[in-house]
């Protein structure tokens, strides 16, 4: 396309296509726009009809001009986001704190940034319209459509009509939920190389001790069995006898004798908060009980031999357990992460 070089003439432009205004615009005015980046304007395609990107690009600083003020907060500071569009930054009152309402002597004004963006002025006769009848601040990357700035749509710091900054955020979305996918077929994958490598390992106690703490939870029915199979109290502790380091303790245990009950202390491991069976405790308060394991294979729960029903080591016991006996974990690669 010939580019003019003569001034426009403003009937002149009004007659033309839009389309034709649009090229010209985006192809003379952005270079422009770009090459005074420290104005504030950013690299949005910029309306104007000659004044104030003309007069910036030969003083490279915007033209002095007064802020109208905003019609929101009537406050007259703002960033100028193109010719004719500001964004409001003064503080504007939101509420009054009452006297003694939090203890203050007086009352407390509360200011917050406001924000708004309008649109001031008549830009100059000639300049674009959006299809509102707002002078337009830009126009649409895609298909040159010219936006004011009610209208006006950024993505990626690029100026978009309402149509092509839905497909940009419909793209966005279908991306996402590729990525999506993928995560998760990469964690189904390493879900069930998980299980191949729990199923490798003959120890049934064990299994599932490695499902626990090295594999925690899991979203595939296969690995989440492994991971919900938990053996008996009694498989559990004889697993410990057999492949913990020794005790370190002497656990105190009450042993009802003939004449009564009585303190003795033998070897073995104390798990102390290990229970999943809530206990009260002499001061009134509930809590997981500890299970301990003598070396002599009984099982003492909290107060008694006698476990409350249904108890077996929580799942923190169960972490306990597997780091007494020291086992290699099975070197599985880092989870996948599903975000
Ligand atoms: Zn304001
Ligand atoms: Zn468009
Ligand atoms: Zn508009």
């Amino acid at each position: 396309m010939r580019r003019r070089s003569t001034p426009m003439d403003a009937a002149v432009v009004n007659a033309e296509c839009r389309r034709r205004k649009v090229q010209l615009a985006t192809g003379s005015d952005r270079t422009r726009a770009h090459s005074v980046g420290s104005a504030g304007v950013g690299n949005h395609d910029v309306w104007s009809a000659d004044s104030p990107l003309s007069a910036r690009s030969r003083t490279g600083r915007l033209p002095a001009m007064a802020t109208p003020a905003c019609p929101r907060c009537g406050g007259t500071s703002s960033n100028l986001l193109a010719p004719g569009y500001h964004e409001c930054t003064s503080q504007m009152l939101v509420n009054v704190v009452p006297p003694g309402a939090q203890g203050n002597p007086g009352p407390v004004p509360i200011y917050q940034l406001c924000g708004h963006r309008y649109q001031t002025g008549a830009a100059a006769v000639g300049a674009p319209q959006c299809a509102c009848g707002m002078y337009a601040v830009g126009a649409c990357r895609d298909c040159g459509e010219p936006l004011c700035g009610r209208h006006v749509n950024t993505r990626n710091d690029t100026v978009l009509c309402a149509d092509h900054a839905n497909a940009v955020d419909r793209a966005r979305a279908q991306e996402k939920a590729n990525r999506k996918d993928q995560q998760l077929q990469a964690l189904h994958a390493w879900e069930a190389d998980a299980v191949e490598a729990l199923l490798a390992v003959p120890d049934r106690v064990e299994r599932f001790l490695r499902a626990v703490v090295e594999i925690e939870h899991a979203r595939t029915p296969d690995l989440n069995a492994l991971l919900k199979g938990q053996p008996s109290n009694r498989a559990i502790a004889d697993w410990l006898i057999a492949h913990a380091a020794p005790p370190l303790t002497n656990v105190l245990i009450y042993e009802q004798g003939l004449f009564g009950s009585k303190q003795r202390r033998y070897p073995g491991w104390t798990f102390s908060g290990g229970s999943v069976a809530i206990y009260n405790f002499p001061h009134g308060e509930k809590a997981p009980g500890a299970i301990s394991v003598l070396t002599d294979g009984r099982i003492y729960y909290d107060r008694s031999f006698t476990p409350a029903e249904n108890d077996r080591f929580n799942a923190e016991a169960i972490k306990r357990i597997y780091r007494c006996a020291r086992v290699q974990p099975l070197g599985l690669p880092p989870r996948p992460r599903v975000g």
